[in-house]
C-alpha cells in the first residue's frame, strides 16, 4: 500500500522540532531512521499529517562518556552502537545487542531513539535498557526529565512518553560482564525472545543482577524471580542452571503468534536465560 499524502520538514534543533510538534497540533510526527515508522504508515496504521525529520539534528547523535556514565544520543543509529570501540570495550552487551538488530540497511538508519519510543515487543534495546536500568532523557515544551527504563516500557507499543516529547539520550553506568542472548525470527532478526543479562560480581559472589527479556511477552520485562535467585549466590554454572530453570515460567500474557506459541516462547526464555548469563559470566574471567 502507498502512504497517504504528508506534509514533511525537516527539523535543525530540538527547540525547532518540538515548537513544530505542538504547532502540528497532533498531526505531527518525528521521524529519525524511519524504518519503524514508513512501514506503519506504508500499512496506513500511522497517518501523519506531518513528518518532522530529526536525523540531522546536531549533537543529536553520538557516544561519550560522561564522568563514569556512557551517554548515547537518541539519533544515534544502531550500527555505531554495535561498532563503537568504547562500548564494546566498557559494555559489549550493548554493541552485542545492536550487532544482532535486522541487517546491515537497518543498523544503518535505524536508531535507539526510534527504536525506544517505537517499542515494538520484539525489539532488541528495551532488553538491553531493563538490564542496564537505563535514565531515558526527554525533552518536551515543559523542559527535560528522566525517565528509567523500569518504568519506561508500559505496554504493546506504549512507553512514558508523551505526543510532543522527543528522546534525547541514554545514559547507564557500563557493566564488562553483561551479555546478550537472542532467537531470532529468520527473516526480520527481530526477538522471538532475547535476554539480556547484567552481573555484579565480587570475589567469586554474584552481588546483584539485572536481567530484561524481549520478545516473550507485550513489552520488556525484567526477570525479578530469577535475578533474586541469583543475588549473594557463588558466580558457577551450577548457579545460573538452577536459576534460569524457571526463568519466565511466572511471566504473564505471553506472545504467540505465528513465529512461535506462548508455550515455545516461554521455554526459550529459560534457555536464552541461561545462555545470558553464561556468556556474562565469561566476561569476569
Ligand atoms: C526489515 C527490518 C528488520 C528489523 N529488525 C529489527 C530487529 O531485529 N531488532 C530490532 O530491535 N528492531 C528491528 N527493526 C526496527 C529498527 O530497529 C528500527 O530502526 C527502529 O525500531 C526504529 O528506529 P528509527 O530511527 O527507524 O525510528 P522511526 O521509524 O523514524 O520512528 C519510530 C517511532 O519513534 C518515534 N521517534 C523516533 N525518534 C524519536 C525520538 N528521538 N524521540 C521520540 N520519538 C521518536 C517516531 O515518531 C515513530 O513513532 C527492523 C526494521 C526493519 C524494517
Amino acid at each position: 500500500m502507498i502512504a497517504t499524502s504528508f506534509d514533511y520538514t525537516r527539523a535543525q534543533s530540538l527547540d525547532e522540532a518540538i515548537a513544530k510538534l505542538k504547532g502540528a497540533g497532533g498531526a505531527g510526527k518525528l521521524i529519525a531512521g524511519g524504518h519503524s515508522l514508513v512501514p506503519l504508515m506504508k500499512l496506513r496504521l500511522s497517518e501523519p499529517g506531518l513528518l518532522i525529520d530529526i536525523a540531522r539534528i546536531p549533537g543529536l547523535a553520538g557516544i561519550k562518556k560522561v564522568g563514569d556514565r556512557i551517554e548515547i544520543g537518541a539519533g544515534t543509529v544502531h550500527h555505531d552502537v554495535a561498532t563503537s570501540p568504547l562500548l564494546r570495550d566498557a559494555c559489549p552487551m550493548l554493541a552485542e545487542a545492536a550487532a544482532s538488530i535486522g541487517d546491515q540497511q537497518v543498523r544503518n538508519r535505524g536508531t535507539i531513539g526510534g527504536s525506544l519510543a517505537h517499542a515494538d515487543p520484539a525489539a532488541d534495546y528495551p532488553a538491553a535498557m531493563l538490564a542496564l536500568d537505563t535514565d531515558i532523557h526527554i525533552r518536551g515544551a515543559s523542559g527535560a526529565r528522566v525517565s528509567k527504563a523500569a518504568t519506561f516500557f508500559r505496554g504493546l507499543f506504549t512507553v512514558d512518553l508523551g505526543p510532543e516529547e522527543i528522546i534525547t539520550s541514554v545514559q547507564f553506568t557500563p557493566i564488562k560482564t553483561a551479555a546478550y542472548a537472542k532467537l531470532h525470527q529468520r527473516a526480520s532478526h527481530f526477538a522471538i525472545v532475547g535476554v539480556a543479562a547484567a552481573l555484579e560480581l565480587s570475589g567469586g559472589t554474584i552481588t546483584s543482577a539485572r536481567i530484561g527479556v524481549t520478545g516473550a511477552t507485550p513489552s520488556a520485562k525484567r526477570l525479578s524471580a530469577v535475578e533474586q535467585q541469583l543475588s549473594g549466590k557463588k558466580a558457577s554454572e551450577e548457579t545460573i542452571a538452577a536459576a534460569s530453570k524457571n526463568a519466565g515460567k511466572d511471566l504473564q500474557d505471553v506472545n504467540s503468534d505465528l513465529h512461535a506459541s506462548a508455550d515455545y516462547r516461554r521455554a526459550m526464555v529459560a534457555v536464552f536465560t541461561r545462555r545470558a548469563l553464561t556468556s556474562a559470566l565469561a566476561r569476569a574471567r
